[in-house]
């Protein structure tokens, strides 16, 4: 799998104009660069929709100063694990010691001297880009490199939320290969793990918006979570995925079809505070129960209320 790297960005937060021109203009090369002359505009960028990489962020700033958006930056998810570089005329050990203990990743005093700077910034870059690289992986099952069940145990949970605030439908597609334990007991669990890989593969691709979302679920068991989607909707989905396995055309000789096929039930919940995500999986399990019941390679769509 790749992963692109964008040009890391870089926020520089300091009083002094002169200073965050000086910096900006050093490491414009490198990186993209964010500027912010007091605290409280660092911090909204900070907690913006592009958040940087790195803050290299001024002590001494009136009104708030660099202490203060620290302590704020690590009491939000969103910018906890956003790493600061402390950038001060304070020299004093104290003052190291306290931005350090408050979360700062290193310290910098001024006058600065630029060459220092680089290899600081590129030293705690190579450090984010690495931890952000384990969090995606962490997020994707290391056979299909669809998204795991971790990732979708989160998701449903934010989608949820969202889906009560604003009183939108919440489809679930709940998918297994049929006689899938048939297939690797004949062909071995080398071609077992070659159909898991086709199938989810195929599924994903019938899926287009961003929001949407196919992970597996468990051994040759998927789920799609389709947020604000109606259970007529989700259904055509649900059919399209069936059609599309179908086609990959697998052999499946000890199958009732001669080949792999899937079956699928599909529920849809406008939610409430009362009821739970379980409940909607419990659902659409037991709708896909029913899709094996009658005959495998099936849909079977209800609401869930
Ligand atoms: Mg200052």
């Amino acid at each position: 799998m790749t992963f692109i790297l964008d040009k890391p960005t870089i926020l520089i937060a300091d009083d002094e104009p002169i200073n965050v021109r000086v910096l900006a203009q050093n490491l414009t090369p490198n990186y993209r660069i964010k500027t912010a002359t007091n605290g409280q505009k660092a911090l909204a960028i900070v907690n913006s929709d592009d958040p940087p990489d790195l803050v290299l962020l001024d002590i001494q700033m009136p009104d708030m100063d660099g202490y203060q958006v620290l302590v704020a930056m690590r009491q939000q998810d969103s910018s906890k694990n956003i790493p600061v570089i402390f950038i001060t005329a304070k020299d004093g050990a104290e003052d190291e010691a306290k931005g350090l203990d408050l979360g700062a990743m290193d310290y910098i005093t001024k006058p600065f001297n630029l060459p220092v700077v680089n290899a600081r910034v590129k030293n705690q870059i190579a450090l984010k880009q690495k931890t952000d690289l384990l969090e995606k992986l962490a997020l994707i099952d290391g056979l299909t490199e669809i998204p795991n069940r971790r990732h979708y145990d989160s998701r449903i949970e934010v989608e949820w939320r969202r889906a009560i605030k604003d009183g939108l439908p919440l489809s679930l597609v709940m998918i297994d290969i049929d006689e899938f334990k048939l297939f690797n007991d004949n062909y071995g669990h080398a071609q077992g793990d070659v159909a898991l890989k086709r199938v989810a593969a195929i599924t994903a691709s019938q899926l287009k918006r961003n929001s949407d979302l196919v992970a597996r679920y468990g051994g040759e068991e998927f789920v799609v979570l389709l947020p604000d989607c109606t259970l007529a909707f989700a259904r055509t989905i649900a059919d399209n995925i069936r059609q599309a396995v179908y086609s990959l055309n697998l052999e499946h000789e000890y199958a009732k079809a001669k080949q792999v096929t899937v079956s699928l039930g599909v529920s849809c919940i406008i939610p409430s505070r009362e009821q739970s995500v379980e409940s909607l999986q419990k659902k659409a399990d037991e709708l896909l129960y029913l899709a094996k019941k009658s005959g495998r390679n099936k849909v079977v769509a209800e609401p869930f209320n």
